[in-house]
C-alpha cells in the first residue's frame, strides 16, 4: 500500500484537485502568501489560508511548511543581499530563527488553523538538531500566548525537511523530528554539488545519482526503525522513471504534483 500525496503552492492548486483523489496533501508551500514587494502577511491572513486548506482536505492531512525563502526564493527585505552563496546562506529555518518576529507570526497563524483538521508542520533547510528544539520552544510559546488568550490552538506533529546531506547522512540526530519528509530537490543539488537552476549543469543534477538514491533508502531505513514517518516531496516524485528506484529504496509515500497524480497512480499499478 503506498499513500500518494500531493505538492500544494497557492489556491489554485487546491482548485485543480479532488481531495478523495489523494491522501492528503504532503508538502503546503506557504511561501505563496509572501510575495516579493508586497507587505507581509499578518497573522489573520494566514490562518484564513491554512483553514482554509485544512477545511478542503476534510480531515485529510496537511503539512504545511514553514516559511523556505531564500536560495532560489528571495523576498526584499526579508531575504540578506548581496550573499555571495545564497543557496549556502540564511535560507529556510536559518533565515526564520533569525527573523523570530516573522516566524512567531507564522507558528501562530499555524497553531490557530490546527484546530480546523489534521495538520503537520514541517520545517526546511533544517541542518542541526538545534534548530528544531529552538522551532519547539517557539511553537510551545507561541501556544502558551494564544492559550492564555482564551485562542482556541492546537499544537501540530513537527517534522523536517531532509534536503541537507547532514541530515541524509547521520538521521539519527534528529530524534526530535516526528516524520521526515525527503526533498529531493535540494538534496539532489547540495550532493552532486550542481546549481538546481542552471541547465548548463542539469545533467549532474540527476536525482537517479547512486549516491542520492544510497541517502534516501538510509533514511528510510533509518526512519523504519525508530518509527519515524518518512515520505518523499521532491519532484523526482512525480517522475515515473524514477518509481521503481523510490520503491526499492523502500518509500510507502509520496508527494507529487496534482498534475501527475494521474500518471504516478498508473506507474504504480503496472509495478
Ligand atoms: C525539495 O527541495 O525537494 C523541495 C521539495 O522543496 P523546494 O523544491 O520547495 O525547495
Ligand atoms: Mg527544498
Amino acid at each position: 500500500r503506498m499513500d500518494l500525496l500531493v505538492n500544494a503552492a497557492g489556491v489554485e492548486d487546491r482548485a485543480a484537485i479532488d481531495p478523495a483523489s489523494c491522501d492528503g496533501i504532503g508538502l503546503m508551500r506557504a511561501e505563496f502568501l509572501f510575495r516579493d514587494g508586497a507587505p507581509l502577511p499578518d497573522e489573520e491572513t494566514q490562518y484564513r489560508a491554512y483553514r482554509r486548506v485544512l477545511e478542503w482536505a476534510g480531515g485529510k492531512p496537511v503539512t504545511i511548511r514553514t516559511l523556505d525563502i531564500g536560495g532560489d526564493k528571495p523576498i526584499s527585505g526579508l531575504t540578506p543581499e548581496g550573499e555571495a552563496n545564497p543557496f549556502l546562506g540564511l535560507r529556510g529555518v536559518r533565515l526564520t530563527l533569525a527573523r523570530e518576529e516573522v516566524f512567531r507570526t507564522q507558528l501562530k497563524a499555524l497553531l490557530r488553523a490546527g484546530v480546523h483538521g489534521t495538520l503537520k508542520v514541517m520545517l526546511p533547510m533544517v541542518t542541526v538538531p538545534d534548530e528544531i528544539s529552538r522551532s519547539a520552544a517557539l511553537l510551545r510559546a507561541c501556544h502558551a500566548e494564544l492559550s492564555a488568550r482564551g485562542v482556541p490552538c492546537a499544537i501540530p506533529p513537527l517534522g523536517i525537511m531532509v534536503e541537507v546531506p547532514a541530515v541524509a547522512v547521520a538521521p539519527e540526530l534528529f530524534g526530535a523530528a516526528q516524520f521526515f519528509s525527503i526533498g529531493s530537490n535540494d538534496l539532489t543539488q547540495y550532493v552532486t554539488a550542481s546549481s538546481r537552476d542552471d541547465a548548463r549543469v542539469a545533467a549532474l543534477n540527476d536525482p537517479s545519482h547512486p549516491a542520492v538514491l544510497r541517502l534516501i533508502a538510509g533514511v528510510v531505513r533509518h526512519g523504519r526503525e525508530t518509527g519515524q514517518p518518512v515520505s518523499l516531496c521532491g519532484d523526482m516524485a512525480s517522475e515515473p522513471r524514477h518509481l521503481n528506484a523510490l520503491l526499492d529504496a523502500g518509500l510507502t509515500s509520496l508527494s507529487v504534483a496534482p498534475a501527475r497524480l494521474a500518471a504516478i497512480k498508473a506507474a504504480i499499478a503496472e509495478r
